[in-house]
């Protein structure tokens, strides 16, 4: 069954945080963490991005999303830019194998109601 699986963008999808429409712009890829969630997307499982980047950053975003090849079906720019998360349902995204390791063994399944909403 299908998950819904919210991706950051700062510090994991990228390498640095990005604040300027030219930070965003130029950001350095993690490829590996790119290519991880394009094998999730792959396997459908809806993948959402989050980033508590501003609204006005979001054509560069799109842009630098396209240009890296990340495959997503909604990018979220409603995050709150907080210092620290603390969620019982979040993977530290900082150790590629650690978060691999951890999607793969994450049961599948659960409330498909969760995925319906952002439809
Ligand atoms: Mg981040």
């Amino acid at each position: 069954m299908q998950r819904l699986i919210a991706v950051d963008l700062d510090g994991t999808l990228t390498v640095e945080s990005c604040w300027t429409e030219e930070e965003c712009l130029i950001a350095t890829p993690r490829k590996d963490m790119i290519d991880y969630v394009n094998k999730l997307y792959n396997e459908r499982e809806h993948i959402v991005i989050w980033t508590a980047r501003r609204d006005c950053l979001r054509h560069a975003t799109e842009y630098w999303l396209s240009k890296n090849g990340v495959h997503y079906h909604t990018l979220d720019m409603s995050k709150l830019p907080a210092h620290l998360y603390i969620d019982d349902k979040a993977i530290n995204s900082l150790d590629t194998k650690e978060v691999i390791k951890y999607v793969d063994q994450h049961e599948k399944g659960g409330d498909i109601k969760l995925i319906n909403m952002l439809r």
